[in-house]
Order: C-alpha cells, then sequence, then structure tokens
C-alpha cells in the first residue's frame, strides 16, 4: 500500500493565547473563503502526480481551532476527500478541538461526519493557569467537554497538558494531570511551555512582568508526569506523548517514520519524493491564490543526504522504540554506530538491552536494544545536547 498521511491547517481562533506561534488568525469572517481555496487545494492534489492514488492512513485537522468549523462543513470536506482517495478502514480521522468552542450538538455532528479521534487542548485544570494562558475555556468548561465527547460515543481522545508555566508549582501540575487521568484519555500530550520570540507571553516575560519556570522545577515536572501516566498504564512511547497500549496516534507516527505526507491549508508543509513544500503563513494569500486557480506553494527544497540523516537522527531519537540500525543502514549505506563512534564516546558510550527511556544505573544517555538504539531517560532530558552531537559526528 502506498501510505500517505493528510493534514489539514485550520487558522483560526476565537481569541490568540498569549503563549502561541501557531499560524491562526481571529479574522473568522474569512472562514467561508477559506473553505472554498481548501476545497480547491483538496481538487489540485487529488490530480497531482505524486499524491494521485495513494492511500490515506491517517488524516489531522489542526490549528488553529478546526473545531470553529461546523461538522456538516467537515462532513462535506471530508466526503471531497474521500472521492479523490482510498482511505483505509482503520485510518485514523483526528480533529484538534478547543473545550472551549464545543457543545455536545457539534461533537455529535463530527462523529457524524467521520471524526474518530478527538484531540483537545486542556492545558491545564486550574482556572488560575488557564487565565494566565488566556485560554478561552475554564477548568469545569474543560471537563464538561470532555465529559461530552465521550457522552457522543468518541472512544479515542488524547488530551493536552502544558507544564513548566511562570509560576506554576509541582503540586498544580500534578493535580491537574490526576484529574486528566482520572478521566482516562486513550492517549496525554505533556509539553513543556516554550516561550517563543515575538509572543505576548515573550514580551511579558522580556519585561519582567512574568518569570520562566525554573529549569530544575521543570524537570521535576517532567519526571513527575512521566512516573504518574506510567503508573497508570500510559506507555511513553515519544518524548512528549503517552498512550494506552495500541493507542499511539498513528499521523504522527507517520511523520516520524519519515513517510510521506500532504499539508493543505495556509502555513502547512508537505513531503513527497524527497522534497518539501510549504504553503505560506498568509491567510489571504492563501485565499487570493486558490481564486485564481493557483497552488499557494511558498517555497519547496529538495533534501540533501545530510539533512535527511539529520531528521532521521532528530526524529528517530524522539521516540521510544528509536532508530533502527538495519534500516539506517539500507537507507544511508553506512554503519551508525561506527560513524558515530566518537560522539557516542563523547556522550558516554552505550548501554545494552536497557529499556528506552528509563532511568539508567548512571549517567548513560544512550541504549543498544538488539538493533535499535534509543534514549536513556537522561538522554530524554537532554535530547537538544545528544542529537547536536551525534549530528556533528554523523551528519557532517
Ligand atoms: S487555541 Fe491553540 S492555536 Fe488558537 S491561539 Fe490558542 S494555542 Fe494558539
Amino acid at each position: 500500500m502506498d501510505a500517505l498521511a493528510l493534514y489539514i491547517h485550520v487558522p483560526f481562533c476565537q481569541h490568540k493565547c498569549i503563549y502561541c506561534d501557531f499560524f491562526s488568525t481571529t479574522r473568522t469572517a474569512l472562514l467561508p473563503r477559506y473553505l472554498e481555496a481548501l476545497q480547491q487545494e483538496i481538487a489540485h492534489y487529488r490530480r497531482h502526480p505524486f499524491f494521485a492514488g495513494k492511500t490515506l492512513t491517517s488524516i489531522y485537522w489542526g490549528g488553529g481551532t478546526p473545531s470553529l468549523i461546523p461538522p456538516e462543513q467537515i462532513h462535506a470536506l471530508l466526503g471531497e476527500i474521500r472521492s479523490g482517495w482510498e482511505i483505509t478502514p482503520s485510518a485514523e480521522i483526528t480533529l484538534e478541538a478547543n473545550p472551549g468552542a464545543l457543545d455536545c450538538a457539534h461533537l455529535a455532528g463530527y462523529r457524524q461526519a467521520g471524526i474518530n479521534r478527538l484531540s483537545l487542548g486542556i492545558q491545564s485544570f486550574h482556572d488560575r493557569e488557564l487565565a494566565l494562558l488566556t485560554r478561552i475555556h475554564s477548568a469545569a468548561g474543560a471537563m464538561e467537554a470532555l465529559t461530552a465527547a465521550r457522552a457522543v460515543g468518541f472512544t479515542n481522545l488524547s488530551l493536552d497538558l502544558i507544564f513548566g508555566l511562570p509560576g506554576q508549582y509541582l503540586s498544580d501540575y500534578k493535580a491537574s494531570l490526576s484529574q486528566a487521568l482520572a478521566f482516562g484519555p486513550e492517549h496525554l500530550s505533556l509539553y513543556g511551555l516554550t516561550i517563543e520570540a515575538g509572543t505576548p507571553l515573550a514580551q511579558a516575560v522580556a519585561g519582567g512582568r512574568l518569570h520562566p519556570c525554573d529549569e530544575e522545577l521543570e524537570r521535576e515536572m517532567f519526571l513527575a508526569g512521566k512516573r504518574m501516566a506510567e503508573a497508570a498504564g500510559y506507555q511513553h512511547y515519544e518524548i512528549s506523548n503517552y498512550a494506552r497500549p495500541g493507542c499511539e496516534a498513528r499521523h504522527n507516527q507517520h511523520y516520524w517514520a519519515g513517510a510521506p505526507y500532504l499539508g493543505l491549508g495556509p502555513a502547512a508543509h508537505s513531503f513527497a519524493g524527497g522534497e518539501r513544500f510549504w504553503n505560506g503563513r498568509d491567510l489571504e494569500g492563501y485565499i487570493d491564490a486558490w481564486e485564481q486557480d493557483e497552488p499557494a506553494v511558498a517555497g519547496r527544497e529538495r533534501i540533501g543526504r545530510e539533512e535527511e540523516k539529520s531528521e532521521a537522527l532528530l526524529l528517530g531519537l524522539r521516540r521510544r522504540r528509536g532508530i533502527d540500525l538495519e534500516l539506517w543502514r539500507e537507507r544511508f549505506g553506512e554503519e551508525l554506530l561506527e560513524r558515530g563512534g566518537r560522539a557516542i564516546a563523547r556522550l558516554g558510550g552505550l548501554l545494552h538491552d536497557h529499556p528506552p527511556f528509563s532511568a539508567a544505573p548512571g549517567a548513560e544517555l544512550l541504549t543498544l536494544n538488539g538493533q535499535e538504539l534509543a534514549l536513556t531517560e537522561s538522554g530524554v532530558l537532554l535530547y537538544d545536547m545528544v542529537c547536536q552531537e551525534l549530528c556533528a559526528g554523523l551528519c557532517a
């Protein structure tokens, strides 16, 4: 099967959160024109020489706030997609939803439209933290949205929580996570807050109005979250992601495996045939282009061998299963352990047959299990440094 993952970027939000760097706008009046442009884009790629005839194994509506699109329109667009591509019966079809922009009728409509997985941006179960993040929902609203999602039949729910907020206590984060675990979602994404340049949050930090979380405390939060999620039966399968057995996000796994994907909507990226291309971060430019039946592609680049290796390294080490050395040999014609031997030695060498993502007896950062090279728990905490060191050894 010639598998393809489809991503659709929905660039609208009711309100722009203080920390957000995703491409989204509050100009929801542009939604009808955006939907028409999206229809044109779907029709274009259904006929595209590379993408036509592929089989979709996952569809992901991300944003922004995809739940601002009414269910009937999601249904119609999924119909357009179905008429152009085969979709596997087991395909994962995810919609990101904002708990502050959802009700039971909408949720039931999304189910009927064919959405089978909901990813809810809960972020915290504390009103004080939600206010700090300028989210539009309350903790009670988050719980109502989760309960409603289950009531209308969603059996695959993912929750996002953020830790490392300015002024956040470890106990607050643990309380939020306990509440999430008590609800029992199939999947959890636990992210450390990133202070993105240019956001109001970055300005508040630069102006001394907010103080970033202490690094050591953030590290404790990461470890506490990991321990709690694992004790509740979730597997830590990717640096920021936890799942009940069999509930790992298939769409993301497709990206992490370096397989082709098509991104639709403004700011969406695609990867196919060794080339990456992307639409601009410009909603009106996207709409104008498609109103003239022109693809809204803003740039493209061929991925060189060294870049491909560095991506394979970065993506592989994010995963618990790590990098398959045999596949590395087939793909790049070299022995990773030989070529990267010096870098591995500088990183403290390798453990053997030690479970990945788990605490090492010493300060080891890497472990080799059969043919798979992966991070230990300390390696996960030092992911950026490990990747930098290995890239310098392997991709130069
Ligand atoms: S709802 Fe999500 S995408 Fe929209 S502004 Fe907030 S963080 Fe960004």
